[in-house]
């Protein structure tokens, strides 16, 4: 008999069982499809990425002698979904078996368990064995709808995975660094910074394939791809990261600079965050490998890496990531319709073009737009801070997040975007709103200074936008957060302004939104 293995985009996973022994009966199916390419309108370094590392994993695997069926847009062009595609194949190659990995994303979960209830072949799923949870260890940790907190759930990984711990307690003697973290960088740190490694992986057929399909896509297309698409350039990256960034990595997490773009320079746009993310989620990386790789880095480093570095790395993979997926489960498919704040207004559409005069914004989206990359920061409190303080429709702010970045796929872009960035869930991922006046940005970074709005001004025509946003946000939503300890004493300031003062913030926010577009 004949079985047929689907392997998606995102489940280019080598150390999995499956491929621990070879038969002839096992035909393995890597396929670009066009219902995957259209979801939404993705980065087309994006598509370009998966679908060169997809060719990437099928070759390897039919040289270590699997039978691998790699199929590109030309060959399922006939085929409108994933389900016609496979009815098609199993008629071609005569199976009687059908076999896939458990899926992370619930578009996708959902229509292959409708596909294989109506099959007449039979069919068997797997874990795709990458997480370090298991799929059905996940309810164990996760209800729905109930508040989850990261710390808790951080703590009891590091127990449970006995990572940097020593006899049962943290490595330190305490489990958080942020508070060594989280640096600005001075103009004197500009020069430290490294220069990225990329990559130049030959795109040109891949381009010529979307061409040719008519797919829609953003962002800057480059014929020499840069992002790593094998396991080789991952695990070069991973070296890299772990020689170059991870010992400033904890203390620079927070902080944004756009001087070295402004000179021209081609580094400053990822600072010292380890850009893994896109090899992590197409599962060319494991977590568990990415973790043990830097503490490996960290004990040989005889102090260069201190703890709070490592810990701070640590915590974004067993701690955010494992975590948003946890939340993403338990809460699909109700958690992608969540609009607690009731946020109405359009995406402003230099968000698509970066044409702003707001220059921490414009950065962010041009940024974003040549690298298919933002970090963390530039994400949370640029990009996300101005959609949350201006109520812009969680459905367009997931939209735009799920196609934009490299690494974007809904199990962990909604969670971030729709629940930690815009609170549309109501506190389940955070326990408050991420919202800043241009304050922030000042402290965090060196955009302010030539900007063309005045960060020390709120009601001006020439004041940042985002100082009477904030003010016209939290005063919006005032019977929400009013009680809330953490943004409490936000409100003991605002109700020391005279009311003419209120009035004059209020006026400025409302002139502000009323002019979005021109912002
Ligand atoms: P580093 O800073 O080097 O961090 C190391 C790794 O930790 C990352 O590669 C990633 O795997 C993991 N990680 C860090 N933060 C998070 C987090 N909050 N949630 C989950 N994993 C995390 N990440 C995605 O992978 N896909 C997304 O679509 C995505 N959308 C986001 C949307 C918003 C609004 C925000 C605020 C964050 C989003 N993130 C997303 C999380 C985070 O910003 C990216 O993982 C990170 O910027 C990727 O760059 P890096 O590999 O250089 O990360």
């Amino acid at each position: 008999s004949k079985q047929l293995r689907l392997i998606l985009g995102d489940q280019l996973n080598a150390g999995h069982t499956w491929y621990k022994e070879k038969s002839d009966d096992v035909l393995y199916v890597v396929a670009e499809l066009h219902q995957e390419a259209s979801y939404t309108r993705h980065h087309v370094q994006k598509v370009c990425a998966f679908f060169a590392a997809m060719q990437a994993f099928a070759q390897a695997l039919e040289s270590a002698g699997h039978r691998v069926l790699h199929l590109t847009l030309d060959d399922t062009q006939d085929f409108a979904s994933l389900p016609e595609l496979l009815t098609h194949l199993f008629i071609e190659h005569n199976i009687s078996h059908f076999a896939y990995q458990l899926p992370d994303e619930y578009r996708l979960r959902t229509q292959l368990a409708e596909f294989c209830e109506s099959l007449s072949v039979t069919s068997s799923v797997y874990d795709t064995e990458h997480f370090y949870l298991a799929d059905e260890q996940l309810s164990r940790y996760f209800k729905r709808d109930k508040r989850h907190r990261l710390e808790h759930f951080y703590r009891k990984m590091r127990s449970e995975f006995n990572v940097l711990m020593v006899d049962g307690e943290p490595q330190g003697g305490q489990w958080n660094f942020d508070s060594d973290n989280r640096n600005k960088l001075k103009a004197a740190d500009l020069a430290d910074i490294p220069k990225p490694l990329v990559f130049a992986n030959d795109v040109t057929g891949i381009l010529a394939r979307l061409e040719r399909h008519q797919i829609k896509t953003i962002g800057q297309a480059d014929k020499q791809l840069l992002w790593p698409v094998n396991r080789v350039q991952a695990k070069d990256l991973l070296t890299f990261f772990c020689q170059y960034c991870l010992p400033s990595f904890g203390r620079f997490q927070d902080a944004m600079t756009g001087k070295l773009i402004e000179l021209g320079e081609d580094r400053g746009w990822s600072l010292y965050h380890s850009r893994l993310s896109f090899a992590i989620n197409a599962k060319i990386l494991s977590p568990k490998m990415v973790v043990d790789a830097a503490i490996a880095a960290f004990e040989q480093s005889q102090g260069a890496i201190s703890l709070a570095q490592i810990e701070g790395f640590v915590r974004q993979i067993i701690g955010w990531r494992e975590f948003v997926r946890g939340i993403y489960w338990a809460n699909m498919p109700q958690y992608a319709q969540l609009n607690h704040l009731q946020a109405k207004r359009s995406l402003p559409s230099w968000f698509w073009n970066g044409e702003t005069k707001m220059r921490c914004l414009s950065h962010a989206i041009t940024q974003s737009l040549t690298y298919a990359y933002a970090h963390h920061i530039q994400r949370l409190m640029i990009t996300g801070n101005f959609c949350l303080v201006a109520g812009i429709d969680p459905d367009e702010v997931d939209d735009w997040y799920l196609g934009i970045y490299i690494d974007a796929i809904e199990w962990v872009e909604m969670p971030n975007t729709r629940g930690m960035s815009q609170f549309a869930d109501g506190g389940i991922v955070g326990s408050k709103a991420y919202a800043a006046s241009g304050n922030y940005i000042k402290k965090m970074s060196d955009y302010c200074g030539d900007c063309a709005y005045k960060v020390t001004e709120t009601v001006t025509d020439s004041a940042c936008p985002l100082n009477a946003l904030y003010w016209h946000f939290m005063q919006q939503h005032h019977a929400l957060f009013a009680s809330n300890p953490r943004t409490k004493m936000v409100y003991s300031n605002w109700l020391k302004k005279t009311d003419e003062d209120k009035q004059a913030v209020l006026e400025r926010a409302r002139q502000v939104l009323d002019n979005i577009e021109q912002l």
